[in-house]
């Protein structure tokens, strides 16, 4: 059994849902499907749940109708024959009814995920009244019977795994299986969902309660580039990637992947693939246990960092000092990043500002503290390339001009991160697509 993953963009047209159609009947193999909302609307649904938080319901009125309208256009692309886009409609008339319900009720955040995970509700909907035209069997699997978290928001492959089994042993027979990415239910039984691009996180789970034999993610580009392709110009794709590798540039900003979405994938030995829905036969990107070849792979880049730097003459080298610092971290559940220390400073970095005040005042005991906002980090890496002397080097000759604020050096052989004040960031990226890759 395998994967298939496709984001926003692949299933954002009815042409490209018809292509998604193609690719997964080319072969027998028996696959589930993950899809995402298509491209826009979980955007659209962020920004109607703000407008009814504000209480600015006429603003939210009029995006729910222009969404619906959005949808309408889209079935009469998506569909030929009136009697499936009639049941397309009916399909959707029900999930907007749902938002103009909500319109009219008190708001809490339990609803705010409800309006969330409509997106993905719908694209899996009709994809599958699409099959139903085009006569391919399958059946619709509902995420929310079988994706969940517990009270930490982590999802629990075991548990996953038995719900799933339950679900398809009443499929006996079936071969193509359609399911939300994204959505979830949380401890309370609530629906939830895997946070922002969570669709290749939910692959990655099924793929690894399941034991898939690949879980591929399809999206708009041909793999995983060396750079941010948002951002440079000349990037190229990266072949094969290690776990250890696609986990570190997923969660220091390449996009292209969730940042949690390769443990599940390493942790049960599932071979990933990024594959390019809009150019199928292109190679792609399998990212594996091996490195595959060994130097700096790629560059990624992490928006909205806060540094914190407390500064103590009395107290960094008494032993339990960091002890006492990491503990305000834990009480208001924020990781940190990146660390450094010297005898009279530490500076953290954190990309969760909601408890930044708080922390704040909890440190002010320990010395004088100052935060500093608007950081980006950049991750440089490859396959043990802090063992690679001339990475070093020429890493910081191609950044002589960028101010770096802190540098990440030797505690993982495959990531060499800097932090640096925000405005720098693209043009560290582009130094660096020249110094570590001369590309231009
Ligand atoms: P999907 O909707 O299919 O999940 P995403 O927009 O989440 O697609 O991810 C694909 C996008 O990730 C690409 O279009 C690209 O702009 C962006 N991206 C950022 N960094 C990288 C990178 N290093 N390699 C490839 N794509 C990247
Ligand atoms: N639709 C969700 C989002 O836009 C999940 C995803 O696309 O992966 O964040
Ligand atoms: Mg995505």
């Amino acid at each position: 059994m395998k994967i298939m993953k496709f984001g926003g963009t692949s299933v954002g047209k009815p042409e490209r849902m018809h292509q998604v159609a193609q690719l997964i009947t080319r072969d027998r193999e028996e696959k589930i499907v993950v899809l995402s909302a298509l491209s826009g609307t979980t955007n659209a649904l962020v920004a109607i749940g703000y407008a009814i938080a504000k209480n600015d319901k006429e603003s939210a009125k009029q995006q729910i109708e222009k969404l619906e309208l959005h949808y309408k256009e889209f079935i009469n692309g998506l569909l030929k024959e009136e009697t499936y886009r009639a049941k397309a409609n009916g399909i959707i008339a029900e999930h907007f009814e749902f938002l103009q319900i909500i319109l009219k009720i008190s708001f809490n955040e339990a609803l705010n995920k409800d309006i969330l995970a409509q997106g993905e509700l719908m694209s899996t909907k009709l994809f599958s009244v699409y099959l139903e035209e085009k006569g391919v069997e399958h059946a619709l699997l509902p995420a929310l019977e079988f994706m969940s978290i517990d009270q930490n928001e982590e999802p629990q492959i075991a548990s996953i795994r038995v719900k799933l089994r339950q679900i398809l042993q009443h499929q006996a027979g079936k071969k193509l299986f359609i399911t939300q990415g994204y959505i979830c239910r949380n401890a309370r039984g609530e629906v939830d969902n895997l946070k922002r691009g969570g669709s290749d996180y939910t692959a990655s789970l099924i793929a690894a309660a399941i034991q898939a034999s690949v879980c591929e993610i399809w999206t708009d580009i041909d793999g995983m580039h060396n750079n941010d392709p948002r951002v440079v110009k000349k990037t190229v794709a990266i072949e094969q990637l290690s776990f250890d590798e696609a986990a570190e540039l997923a969660y220091f900003g390449a996009k292209i992947l969730h940042p949690a979405s390769i443990w599940p994938a390493q942790q049960f030995k599932i071979p990933v693939r990024l594959l390019n829905t809009m150019e199928p036969e292109a190679k792609g990107t399998l990212i594996v246990e091996e490195a595959g070849s060994k130097g700096v792979k790629a560059v990624a880049a992490k928006d909205g960092i806060i540094v914190i730097r407390i500064k103590s003459s009395r107290m960094l080298l008494a032993y339990g000092f960091l002890r006492k610092i990491f503990e305000v971290f834990e009480k208001y559940k924020t990781p940190i990043d990146m660390i450094t220390t010297s005898e009279v400073a530490v500076s953290l970095s954190i990309d969760n500002p909601a408890a930044v005040s708080d922390i704040k005042r909890e440190l002010e005991p320990f010395g004088e503290v100052e935060v500093i906002r608007d950081q980006s980090i950049i991750a440089i890496v490859g396959n043990q390339i802090v063992q690679t002397r001339e990475v070093l080097s020429s890493l910081f000759s191609s950044l002589e001009s960028i101010p770096v604020r802190m540098v990440s050096y030797g505690a993982s052989a495959h990531n060499i991160s800097i932090l640096l004040p925000n405005e720098y960031k693209t043009q560290t990226l582009q130094m660096l697509n020249k110094g570590l890759f001369g590309l231009e």
